[in-house]
């Protein structure tokens, strides 16, 4: 009966094409986005700040760190992103928040296992980062737990959600300043358990979360994550924003 109910609906799949969810358009059971939506995205490409990722316009020989790093150094030892966050990425995000289609966080996955090649290892140790669980009530689920699940799955690391918790409501980030962003998100994070806060002693931890915008998010993550004997916190994201893009989801 299971297996006449998967034929079916593979067969349902092959019939019926599926939507993009970005761009509406009709697309092919197998392929997650269309070729438009595809084609307006901008990835990331070297040359690169080696520590917090985001693009140069020169090659400075990957040893040079970019003026906000060298000023105010992120606790994160290195940030990569796909995307650039401008309105083709802010559309494929915001399309992926209102699908349900896995096809999609595989393909991202995918995208990030690339970007990510020189962090991610099987002994990594994933983790998203979280929100609390008021947010999370209201938005039914964790965008970058359902980004670390399919990174976790396709490149062999391993995966920790629940465990890393934030233990304080914060405030979106997106109308504060730069300052106001690190106040707001300072003490934030925690663990869910003495047991919890253990299983990251002496572990390569990696952030996963959709959007980067200052990284002051992402730096209290990973500060917290240092308190607790991470032997090094690294952070692997779909977007970041690059001066001149678009602001904060
Ligand atoms: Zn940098």
């Amino acid at each position: 009966m299971k297996i006449a109910r998967t034929v079916l609906s593979r067969a349902l799949d092959l019939a019926m094409p599926s939507h993009c969810p970005v761009t509406q358009e009709e697309i092919s059971a197998q392929h997650a986005l269309s070729a438009s939506a595809w084609g307006a995205a901008h990835f990331i490409e070297a040359p690169f700040c080696p520590r917090c990722g985001v693009p140069f316009s020169a090659d400075y020989g990957g040893e040079v760190e970019c003026p906000s790093c060298i000023a105010e150094p992120p606790d994160f030892s290195c940030a990569r992103a796909v995307l650039v966050y401008d309105d083709a990425s802010h559309r494929m995000i915001v399309g992926f928040k209102h699908s349900d289609r896995t096809e999609l966080a595989l393909m991202f996955a995918e995208w990030m296992i690339r970007a990510g090649n020189t962090i991610i290892t099987r002994s990594s140790m994933l983790t998203p980062v979280p929100l609390h669980r008021w947010r999370l009530l209201k938005r039914r689920y964790n965008q970058s737990a359902i980004l670390a699940s399919a990174v976790a799955q396709k490149s062999g690391a391993k995966l920790s959600i629940g465990e890393f918790v934030r233990k304080r409501a914060t405030p979106p980030q997106k109308d504060l300043t730069i300052d106001g962003r690190k106040r707001n998100v300072a003490g934030a994070f925690g663990f869910c358990s003495a047991a919890a806060r253990e299983s990251f002693l002496g572990k390569h931890v990696v952030l996963i979360d959709d959007v980067l915008t200052t990284g002051a998010t992402l730096s209290a993550a990973a500060r917290a994550l240092k308190r607790a004997g991470a032997a090094r916190v690294d952070a692997l994201v779909l977007a970041r924003v690059v001066k001149g893009g678009l602001g904060a989801i």
